[in-house]
């Protein structure tokens, strides 16, 4: 395997470490990393505490349950593991974040990397992300109980679509909101299972058909499921 010229970064900034590579260090993303397609380095947030007990976290002003991470340390943390990466984006996971969709992994994909920021506890005092330029990306409308699970799958939604890790790249075409659509569905053998068959179709051996079949089940697959979605594709394709 050629390496690229420029290998894609990504550092996690995290209080628990151990978590990493985890399921980044199996299958296609393992085997980028082994391949040093791409590059994962952990920053232990903890090491910035300045204290002997080494105090991450304090009770949040105003009251209320929970901690928060304290600016002090993870500033210094954010400082350390920016010095020498300073053309890499800065994502803070966060339910309150913009949630993440594949335009946006696209283009952290073609970018050099990324520095990723996980919370814990309550989450992080507001003036790091007002004095660090921090963009604050959200997996979805819940609650995680901290930013790894949240960085493992950014990194992984980026670094699939990296050169030299999928096989056949023309599969990453048909995908889910490649074409602002959600995928058709698909059969493999054997073709007949516990009295179900596969569509007629999908076995014709015409092309043409098997084309029109699979985008006919993709529109009516994301009208029902994802109005959203099938809003922007019909206007954009009206
Ligand atoms: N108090 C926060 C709130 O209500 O928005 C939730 C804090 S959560 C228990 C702890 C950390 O998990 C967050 O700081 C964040 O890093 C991470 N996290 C939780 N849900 C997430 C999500 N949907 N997307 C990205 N990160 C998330």
């Amino acid at each position: 395997m050629t390496k690229p010229d420029t290998i894609w970064k990504a550092k996690v900034l995290t209080l628990f470490p151990e978590m990493f590579p985890g399921a980044l260090g199996l299958s296609l993303a393992g085997q980028g990393l082994k391949d040093g397609i791409w590059a994962l380095e952990t920053v232990d947030i903890r090491d910035f505490a300045g204290d002997k007990h080494r105090s991450v976290d304090d009770a949040p002003f105003g009251g209320g349950p929970g901690m928060v991470l304290r600016p002090d340390v993870v500033s210094a943390a954010i400082e350390a593991a920016t010095a020498l990466a300073k053309d890499l984006p800065l994502i803070y996971l966060t339910p309150r974040g913009r949630s993440l969709n594949q335009a946006r992994v696209k283009e952290l994909a073609k970018g050099p990397g990324a520095v990723l920021l996980c919370g814990r506890f309550e989450g992080l005092d507001e003036r790091v992300v007002q004095a660090h330029a921090v963009e604050e990306v959200s997996l979805g409308d819940y609650v995680l109980s901290g930013g790894e699970v949240a960085a493992i799958a950014v990194v992984d939604a980026c670094v699939r679509l990296l050169d030299g890790i999928i096989g056949t790249p023309e599969s990453l075409a048909e995908e889910s909101f490649e074409t602002g659509l959600l995928e058709y569905p698909q059969y493999t053998r054997p073709q007949e299972w516990k009295g179900r068959t596969v569509p007629d179709v999908l076995v014709s051996g015409h092309h043409e058909k098997v084309r029109a079949w699979r985008k006919e089940q993709s529109e009516a697959i994301t009208r029902e499921r994802r109005p959203d979605l099938w809003a922007r594709y019909a206007a954009d394709n009206a």
